[in-house]
């Protein structure tokens, strides 16, 4: 998307919340390869932590500027639009446009599901919603739905409407098609890993649905985010025929022609080859990852780590030659 807000531009999912759960949403749909957007300003919990010590993986903790820094990188790396701005309504396409179908200005026929307006005057179409904004669910009042989003909650005394936790299922589902929720989730938004790991199984069930709509069979339409070492891709797994096999398998009955299930299947093979990850793109992957948490430290940190290594390398090198 540009700069630009006048004129609406398509997504194929926006997220609204770049926090813990959208930003592990976001990465999965974008990695997959759906247009994504994520939308993020407004209240929100991650800021009001003073530090992050229980997320797997910073043995010490990090800070949440950092955390925050990260998690913005990694939307661009993986693909997907981040965007400093509050979503305050999303409208079902037909509804908010006055017509059924909306053709857009190249001709070409725009189905997309959902209008996403925003406080600086955005308006982008979206195929898919996929709320991830723990504090805020008022965005979604103009769907038609409504009534069964919300609910009173007492709250230190006090009676408020909020989102019902309960509106979507465990998987993030609602009954409005394409509307997905990963936050608010109940207890699996009162802690950052939890509210990312379900971010991110709601963006597998999104693509799920995806793939089902692309004629899938749902036997088979599971996504998995995996690289695989070159090893797995030896003996018969090297071959394309073993996987076609698998596949076939796997796919069950469907009422798929044959041509199509055919064009599904090479799709789904050239997919799981590309998972396919050797020695030299690790060691090149490595590295860039090791530089790109470099980015992230405090270059005084770094400094003074350096000094400190030489200093123990000249202490324990130290003494009389020999
Ligand atoms: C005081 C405090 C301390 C905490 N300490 C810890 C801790 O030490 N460890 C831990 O694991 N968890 C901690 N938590 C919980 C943790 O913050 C949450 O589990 C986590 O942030 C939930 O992630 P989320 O993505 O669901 O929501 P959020 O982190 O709230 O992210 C939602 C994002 O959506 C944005 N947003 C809101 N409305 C809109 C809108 N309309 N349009 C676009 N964007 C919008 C917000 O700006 C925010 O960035 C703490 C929470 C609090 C309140």
């Amino acid at each position: 998307m540009t700069g630009d807000t006048s004129d609406p531009v398509e997504y194929d999912v926006v997220v609204v919340g770049g926090g813990p759960a959208g930003a592990a949403a976001a990465i999965f749909t974008a990695r997959y390869g759906l247009d994504t957007v994520v939308f993020d300003r407004g209240a929100g919990a991650l800021p009001r932590c003073a530090f992050l010590s229980n997320y797997p993986g910073f043995p010490a903790g990090i800070d949440v500027e950092t955390f925050q820094a990260m998690l913005a990188d990694h939307l661009e790396t993986a693909g997907a639009e981040l965007i400093e701005d509050s979503v305050v309504a999303v409208e079902r396409a037909g509804a908010a446009d006055g017509v059924a179908d909306e053709a857009t200005a190249d001709g070409t026929s725009d189905d997309a599901r959902f209008v996403v307006e925003t406080a600086d005057d955005r308006r982008v179409h979206a195929d898919s919603v996929v709320a991830a904004a723990w504090y805020d669910g008022s965005y979604l009042e103009p769907l038609d739905d409504a009534d069964a989003m919300f609910e009173l909650h007492e709250h230190h005394g006090e009676e408020h409407e909020r989102f019902d936790p309960e509106y979507p299922d465990h998987d993030g589902r609602t009954p409005v098609d394409g509307l997905y929720v990963a936050s608010p989730a109940d207890q699996r938004s009162a802690q950052a890993v939890v509210a990312a790991g379900n971010g991110a199984h709601v963006a597998r069930c999104l693509l799920e649905d995806h793939r089902i709509a692309q004629g899938y069979p749902a036997d088979i339409a599971a996504h998995y985010d995996w690289l695989r070492p070159a090893s797995e891709f030896t003996g018969e797994w090297g071959d394309r025929d073993r996987w076609r096999e698998y596949f076939e398998n796997e796919a069950g009955d469907h009422d798929l022609s044959d041509e199509r299930f055919v064009e599904l299947r090479e799709r789904y093979l050239d997919r799981a080859f590309e998972t396919k990850t050797g020695e030299d793109e690790v060691e090149r992957r490595t590295e860039q990852a090791q530089h790109r948490l470099l980015e992230h430290l405090d270059d005084e940190y770094i400094r003074s780590y350096l000094d400190d290594s030489v200093a123990v390398a000249s202490d324990a090198g130290g003494g009389e030659p020999p």
